[in-house]
């Protein structure tokens, strides 16, 4: 037979898991498949955002629910709860893992059942890599029957008790944005229990096109679906992956004995033997009673030294786009964030440059 003369370029039918798909997409998918294990079923998308909103929907998530979100996160880990008209309720951290607070998320959820409204969906955060209370979490996400999303963007490679953080959830998502521990210049990818699910969030990605000859479409979608030549990129990146997460702890290790002289500066390591985290950045609290200096004043020094160094995310409920929203907790998040800074933990640092930043630290104590 001839060749097939296409209509424009090549008319690669995106929407359909058995028709021969785009191969970089495909064996991405199948590299993701097989690190998270065989039973999950992969999407990869353009961003990690993404990967929450498709979530949202697949959790029925529509105008006028509720969203319970973990307070201290990117903003990302929100907006996607704006995008379907939900409302998002905000829960506090606790201080072992800087994660969502399992106390005020039962307190919450009992608050709004008692008010005659359970919440659709809870969205939790492995921050900065650091596994959460997963456990406690995923208790009462089953006895209350909420499903579980599980923003793992910055901690791909994460472990609790051996298993990969990502998987615990009714659905977990990963980033691989620029700045995140793999990257593929922009993208994400969503991680399913079910391969029904995968389906449907790749014909919602694919602009939710029904089978006819025609375009015919019932449902609203969504143009989500990940570039092929960053598919492909993230298909060079998997090999690297223990890599980089090695070298994130070299350096997470390095600043714990450096600091472990320092009165009133406290590393954020893993809480105990269940955890492992890939240490995407490392991150300090600074106790200005015993330092002399608070964070502010640290980052602002590192400054004037050229070393960057960042505040820790600020707390959705202190947000001015979400200032009108409900929040359950206390001041742990809050006092993370006045308390905190990001120290540089990037892929490319090297010895002398760790070195660097040791005898600047040194120089203002
Ligand atoms: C980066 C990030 C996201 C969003 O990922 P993108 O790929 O940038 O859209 C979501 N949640 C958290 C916690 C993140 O750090």
């Amino acid at each position: 037979m001839n060749n097939r003369i296409f209509l424009s370029k090549s008319n690669v039918p995106l929407n359909n898991l058995n028709l021969l798909e785009d191969n970089n997409i495909l064996e991405f998918e199948k590299l993701l498949e097989e690190y998270f294990g065989k039973e999950k079923s992969v999407l990869a998308v353009n961003s990690g955002t993404s990967a929450i909103h498709l979530s949202l929907l697949l959790a029925g998530v529509n105008k006028g629910d509720e969203v319970l979100c973990q307070s201290f996160t990117f903003s990302a880990s929100a907006n996607p709860i704006i995008y379907q008209g939900a409302d998002p309720i905000f829960i506090d951290s606790e201080i072992d893992t800087w994660n969502m607070c399992p106390y005020y998320l039962e307190k919450a959820i009992k608050h709004r059942i008692k008010n005659g409204k359970k919440p659709k969906a809870i969205i939790f955060v492995h921050l900065y890599g650091m596994p959460a209370k997963i456990e406690e979490i995923y208790l009462i996400a089953k006895k209350y029957n909420i499903i579980l999303i599980e923003d793992a963007a910055e901690a791909l490679g994460s472990t609790y008790k051996g298993q990969k953080c990502g998987t615990f959830g009714d659905f977990g998502i990963i980033s691989f944005n620029n700045n995140k521990l793999l990257t593929t210049f922009g993208g994400g990818a969503l991680i399913c229990k079910d391969v029904k699910h995968k389906e449907k969030a790749l014909f919602l990605s694919t602009q939710a096109r029904d089978k006819a000859p025609h375009y015919q479409h019932s449902q609203i979608g969504y143009n989500y679906r990940i570039s092929s030549v960053l598919a492909g990129i993230g298909r060079g990146q998997m090999s690297f992956l223990n890599e980089y997460i090695s070298f994130r702890r070299s350096i997470n290790q390095f600043y714990k004995s450096f600091f472990k002289e320092i009165e009133g500066i406290h590393v954020l390591e893993e809480s105990d033997k269940n955890l492992f985290s890939n240490h995407w950045l490392s991150c300090i609290l600074i106790d200005k009673k015993k330092t002399g200096f608070n964070a502010q004043e640290l980052r602002l020094f590192l400054e004037t030294e050229n070393i960057e160094s960042r505040p820790l995310w600020k707390p959705m409920h202190l947000q001015p786009v979400f200032k009108e929203t409900s929040y359950f907790g206390e001041t742990i998040s809050e006092n993370l964030f006045k308390q905190g800074l990001c120290l540089p933990s990037g892929s490319n640092l090297t010895k002398n440059q760790l070195k660097r930043i040791s005898i600047s630290i040194k120089k203002l104590l």
